[in-house]
């Protein structure tokens, strides 16, 4: 019998891995041994110590990615993988509340390193973005358990074409794997949603905040600016509670999504503008428009390490923005989903920004990503969220 492929690791690796981290690095790699792409490896360290599976990636930076501490082979995939998804299924079960829309599967903190599965009522969205999950053996197990334990009317593939690339996977096969249902209506702490599987940017819709949306709404009022909008996540939660709320967003379909979600809630007299944030807030406040509440949800700003800088001087410019235009005892729901811009930092910037306006500030809330995208607490890197809610005195 041929032995199961094993890979020897740097000390510094082994050290990460022991303090709890899933990743090894292709430079951290002492030997490569040409394994096929998404192979299952045995990791060890420089005196042959066994330190757990992995799954193997012929082109990622992350070479390895870890996926049991116990001495597996690629026989026990299958069984892994459906017990994991099992067990994620049963984690949501627990935590999510108030809502048919959530992430069922998220990657490395669910151990399924490149398997994202959201669930929109019943559609599931499905992205593999590693070679192993890609794998003909293993995709029919992941689409067998989630039907047998969700009953979905369709499961659709939706991945990301620059990191399928990246991964050396065949172009993304955005396409409907069973069923042939592509819309549906999902509903979010009683708010109701159009959702259009291949359409919009992620998988549809952005469900790490959905508990932030509850959060503002309970502190928000009066005149709204829901900044950044998208299809109207915030915006039509603070509809509920404001009196006059406006979203603004570059991306015109966005918008148009965000249009019809108001009229499927009832609330067609919501105001959609299509603008640059960085302009319209400008212009707003050189008008002297002043509002009661604020949300800013950007894209993320800093893609790598190397522009944190730039990012937080983008930061703070909207938060400077923002803050001279609310009203004494306003709110500010700001947020960041860059990971390299770490939770003390973005408060600083918004501290230095609320400086510069003269404007006083009380933390209300520190907020991160909804229950359903759990992070590890020995990786940082899957703690990417920041959702602070602050109050401002006058
Ligand atoms: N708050 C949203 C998610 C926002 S994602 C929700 O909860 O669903 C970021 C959004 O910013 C995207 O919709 C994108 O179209 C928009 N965007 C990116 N750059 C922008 C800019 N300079 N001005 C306005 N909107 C921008």
């Amino acid at each position: 019998m041929q032995s199961d492929p094993h890979i020897v690791i740097a000390s510094r690796a082994a050290t990460r891995l022991r303090d709890g981290h899933v990743w090894v690095y292709r430079s951290d790699l002492d030997s490569e041994n040409s394994l096929p792409p998404g192979s299952v490896v045995q990791v060890k360290d420089q005196r042959g110590k066994f330190l757990g599976t992995a799954i193997y990636s012929s082109s990622s930076q992350i070479a390895l990615r870890m996926i049991s501490p116990a001495r597996l082979t690629a026989a026990d995939l299958p069984k892994l993988i459906r017990e994991r998804i099992r067990e994620a299924i049963a984690y949501r079960r627990r935590v999510v509340r108030d809502t048919d829309a959530y992430r069922v599967i998220f990657s490395e903190a669910d151990m399924l390193p490149g398997l994202i599965v959201d669930r929109y009522a019943d559609i599931l969205s499905l992205q593999v973005l590693t070679q192993a999950m890609d794998a003909p053996e293993v995709r029919p197990v992941v689409l067998e358990t989630l039907q047998q334990e969700l009953q979905p009317a369709a499961i659709v593939e939706r991945s990301e074409p620059r990191i399928r690339e990246l991964e050396e996977l065949s172009p993304s096969p955005t396409a409907p794997l069973f069923g042939d249902k592509t819309e549906t209506i999902f509903t979010m702490n009683g708010v109701r949603f159009h959702y259009s599987a291949f359409a919009g940017q992620k998988t549809g819709a952005f469900l790490d905040q959905r508990e932030n949306y509850a959060a503002a709404e309970s502190v928000a009022s009066g005149e709204a600016l829901d900044v950044f909008c998208y299809q109207g996540g915030f915006a039509l939660h603070l509809a509920r509670v404001c009196s006059q709320v406006t979203g603004v967003d570059s991306s015109r379909p966005a918008l148009e999504a965000a249009e019809r979600n108001a009229i499927l809630n009832g609330r067609p007299e919501m105001e959609w503008v299509e603008a640059n944030a960085f302009d319209l807030l400008r212009d707003y406040s050189a008008a002297g428009r002043l509002c009661d509440t604020i949300v800013l949800d950007p894209p993320a700003f800093a893609r790598t390490k190397r522009n944190v800088d730039t990012a937080l001087a983008g930061y703070k410019e909207l938060n400077l923005r923002a803050l001279r235009m609310l009203r004494p005892g306003g709110i500010l729901i700001t947020c960041s989903c860059s990971y390299h811009v770490s939770e003390a930092d973005f408060i600083a910037v918004v501290a230095s920004a609320a400086g510069d306006a003269h404007r006083g500030l009380r933390i209300v809330e520190k907020r991160n990503q909804s229950k359903d995208h759990p992070s590890l607490p020995s990786v940082p890197e899957s703690s990417y969220l920041k959702c602070v809610i602050l109050a401002v005195s006058s």
